[in-house]
């Protein structure tokens, strides 16, 4: 192949994916290649949409467009009666909720101020979950409502790709073949499309790079990147695309099917410096994927483990976000929960991978697992302290997957050490490290919250897991971190290989205590999938399920169908698991036996 060296890469997150504050991906490039002499920029085409999206100019040739449609639902026939409400209140809304005018606050808080809605709570509610003075979140959830409804209206009259935080995803969730997405890529450009390639185009113009790079983290961001890619080929052939990612490193490693090499140039794998740099260089490549001139998928250094140490990484790099109104947004109002959409986080990572990397249902054989490295304390505080001074923000969301108690201790330590005021939450493994003295300076140094897997709570099921915890080491650690006022949110899982009905519901009980004793504040039951990287994928066998199986796709996979002995009715107890759930987070529900949410599923609160 020719090698190309190039001047200038266009680093961009495509719509749609979290709207408070940055993806972290193209910073984290942006601040490597900037070390490398490299010319980059880096553009969120994610909010920079909802930003055009939802402004009054917009909504009002929305309207006009359904008013044309006769077969509108009752719902969205109210919605289009209230258009002049929408109309002259998105803007006040988007301004509220990114922060430029947060005295309409009283005005927004106040129920009656909001047209009629299947979503609005009851007076009731918003007072038990906000109580008398928290006028700011009882607004911000109530525009987020507003949003919800405006959303589902596009949805269903509009673009039936469009969601408040994603684009297409349903359409890109499995997708063993291409062949659906490419026809999807075939059909005329929906409002939403028009408006994503006219603000891609016009950053195309004004940055004129030699490459773009879309990085895809979930499925809910493929088709709108190979819309724009598709757009970028046809006007500006001579641009060089690739594409990465949390998606194409788990999705798309044995893809086979070539046809969406006449959208992009190149795949690259897992970490994205090093395969970025030999590409922008000219350099050997590593862990990229491309066509031969002869129509060959060519695979270049695919296993390739030669990366840029984590300790090079250097600090991310903002530029080119800032200006950005990123919005915040409260659906659920649960504290713990609203951590993920409310609040402009500097997103960072601590250590690369997992120190534990061993539990059986967890991607293990994957780079962004298995390979364990931090830096030096000092290099992270020095990286914190110079994100704060960029954004301006004081608040870190440490997206680890599991970070160490170990460095955890140093970083509080090192914190209180530079007497920085902070705040910050991540994910954990609940270990017996989490002592009650840890937990202490870990909330003594700014940590508001922790997230951390409890998967299934049952002695049985968390061993077949590998997680390295008991239900007792669990409790304890949660119990340390809520008497140091740590907020706890805990994942959970239902439907593991051999899981019996019983061990559910006992999993639920445990779930339960914890929430009645105040131990934990949130949780989220996740239905098992195996996969193709984590070691049940790999040995079915040994957590006692058989693969069903199935021809591997030319496109996407990821997911393996299995067989296992007690399968139960997974859908059922799902609902009764979330249901459950879903009340414990109100805090109510506790002295309802837990079968009886499996027995009907309706609302109890
Ligand atoms: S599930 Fe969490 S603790 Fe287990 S290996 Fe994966 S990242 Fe590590």
């Amino acid at each position: 192949m020719q090698k190309i060296v190039l001047m200038k890469i266009l680093l961009v997150t495509p719509p749609l994916t979290q709207l408070n504050t940055p993806y972290p991906a193209t910073c984290q490039l942006l601040g490597f290649l900037s070390t490398q002499g490299i010319k980059a920029e880096q553009m969120d085409l994610s909010i920079e949409l909802i930003e055009r999206l939802f402004t009054c100019t917009q909504l009002e040739s929305i309207f006009q467009e359904v008013s044309l449609n006769d077969k509108l639902s009752k719902v969205n026939r109210i919605i289009l009666q209230n258009s002049d409400f929408y109309i002259h209140t998105i803007e006040p809304v988007m301004r509220f909720l990114s922060g430029r005018d947060i005295s309409l606050a009283q005005r927004f808080s106040d129920l009656s101020f909001w047209p009629q809605s299947k979503r609005l709570p009851s007076e009731e509610d918003l007072e038990w979950a906000f109580g008398m003075i928290g006028n700011y979140d009882r607004a911000i959830h109530l525009c987020t409502l507003f949003l919800k409804d405006l959303s589902e209206f596009i949805q269903q009259t509009i673009d039936h790709h469009f969601e408040l935080i994603r684009y297409a995803e349903s359409l890109c969730l499995r997708l063993p073949e291409y062949k659906p997405l490419q026809v999807e890529l075939q059909k005329p450009y929906s409002l939403i499309d028009k408006l994503m390639i006219d603000i891609f185009e016009k950053r195309i113009r004004k940055s004129n790079p030699d490459m773009v790079g879309f990085t895809i983290p979930f499925p809910g961001n493929l088709y709108s990147a190979l819309r724009c890619a598709q757009w970028l080929k046809k006007e500006f052939p001579e641009i060089k695309i690739c594409i990465g990612g949390g998606y194409v490193n788990t999705e798309l490693r044995s893809l086979s099917d070539p046809a969406i090499f006449e959208t992009i140039d190149y795949i690259l794998y897992d970490d994205g410096e090093l395969p970025l740099v030999r590409l922008l260089t000219g350099g050997e490549l590593i862990r990229t994927m491309y066509l031969s001139e002869t129509g060959e998928i060519i695979r270049s250094n695919f296993d390739s483990i030669e990366n840029i140490s984590f300790s090079e990484i250097g600090t991310s790099v903002y530029d080119g976000l800032l200006s950005n109104q990123y919005i915040n947004l409260i659906e659920l109002t649960n504290p713990m929960h609203a951590l993920w959409s409310n609040g402009r986080w500097n997103k960072m990572m601590l250590a690369h991978g997992c120190y534990w990397g061993k539990c059986t249902f967890c991607d293990g054989s994957l780079d962004y697992i298995h390979r364990y490295e931090t830096t030096s304390i000092e290099k992270i505080v020095n990286n914190m302290e110079s994100i704060m001074e960029q954004t301006g923000q004081s608040g870190f969301h440490f997206i680890d997957e599991a970070a160490p108690p170990a460095l955890l201790r140093k970083l509080a330590e090192e914190i209180l050490k530079r007497r920085l005021t902070v705040s910050y939450w991540t994910n954990v493994r609940f270990e017996k490290s989490f002592t009650s003295e840890l937990c202490y300076l870990m909330a003594q140094s700014g940590c508001i919250a922790i997230s951390g897997g409890l998967e299934v709570a049952s002695p049985r099921i968390l061993k077949l897991i590998n997680k390295g915890i008991t239900i007792e080491t669990a409790r304890e650690s949660m119990k340390n971190f809520a008497n140091a006022k740590i907020m706890t949110h805990a994942y959970l899982m239902y439907g593991f290989p051999t899981e019996t009905a019983q061990e559910t519901i006992n999993s639920l009980e445990v779930v339960r205590d914890l929430f009645a004793e105040g131990y934990i504040q949130s949780a989220f039951w996740h239905r098992y999938a195996m996969t193709i990287h984590s070691p049940s994928g790999q040995q079915p066998e040994s957590v006692g399920a058989k693969s069903i199986k199935q021809e591997t796709g030319h496109f996407a996979n990821n997911e393996i169908p299995f067989s296992t002995e007690h399968e139960i009715d997974l859908e059922f107890y799902g609902k009764g698991l979330n249901l459950a759930t879903y009340n414990y987070m109100q805090g109510a529900g506790y002295d309802l036996p837990v079968n009886e949410w499996f027995q009907n599923h309706k609302k109890k609160k």
